[in-house]
């Protein structure tokens, strides 16, 4: 772990009003309570097994971000104590977080991951999709009603690629579909976006919530 970058980066997060979670999967239960310790509470886990086994382990305070690829089936085993849900990408996955989250009753926060990079393997909504889910659960239609979900903003990744101009153009993408859909109802207010390796560039590009986890925990070994 390094903890003196840590600190440097949650200054910075503090200064410039963005969120930091801290992104601990694969990583042991004692690194997540070191950081715990030092007063981190939103924690981003990939793994639907790994977060249950650490949610029970760990402080009840802990916010914990899901930012994998959730599956249905397994919405049921985290919504009824996970903070918000960032990688949200079909109206199926929202009606069954709906589900869930009224038999617990509970709101789930939930990020609409927006595929913006150049990769094909990359989940994520077309701005058509963002478009025809957002008409889907606008508050004024009749139909189907989302009441147990609140869709709090939108996420992306970049491309994995060193062309920082390339990955500071699909930020900067990303940031333009939040002020186009943004409502007064759903003001998406929340933007997830920047990782270790390109944090930097998506802050100058509006994010407000990023998800870092190398920097602070260390490499992590291939699954
Ligand atoms: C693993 C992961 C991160 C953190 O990646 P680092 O490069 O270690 O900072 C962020 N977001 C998502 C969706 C991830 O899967």
């Amino acid at each position: 772990m390094n903890i003196e970058a840590y600190k440097e980066l949650l200054e910075e997060c503090n200064a410039k009003k963005v969120v930091l979670v801290a992104v601990s999967k694969t990583k042991p239960v004692e690194d997540i309570l070191a950081l715990y310790n030092l007063g981190q509470r939103d924690f981003g886990e990939n793994y639907v097994q790994e977060l249950v086994e650490k949610e029970r382990l760990l402080p009840k305070d802990i916010r914990w971000h899901f930012i994998g690829h959730l599956q249905s089936n397994k919405v049921k085993n985290i919504i009824s104590f996970v903070h918000m849900v960032h990688g949200v990408d079909s109206f199926k996955l929202l009606g069954e977080i709906n589900k869930q989250a009224q038999k617990v009753n509970v709101v789930a926060k939930c990020l609409l991951q927006i595929h913006i990079a150049q990769e094909e393997t990359k989940f994520g909504l077309d701005e058509k999709e963002l478009k025809d889910i957002l008409n889907e659960v606008a508050p004024d239609k009749n139909g189907i009603t989302i009441k147990n979900v609140n869709i709090a903003g939108l996420m992306g990744m970049a491309s994995f690629t060193d062309n920082m101009v390339q990955v500071r153009k699909e930020f900067g993408y990303l940031k333009s579909l939040q002020m186009k859909f943004a409502t007064k109802q759903l003001p998406l207010s929340i933007l997830s976006m920047g990782m270790t390796a390109d944090y930097n560039i998506a802050i100058e590009e509006g994010s407000n919530m990023i998800r870092v986890g190398s920097l602070i925990f260390g490499e992590r070994k291939p699954k």
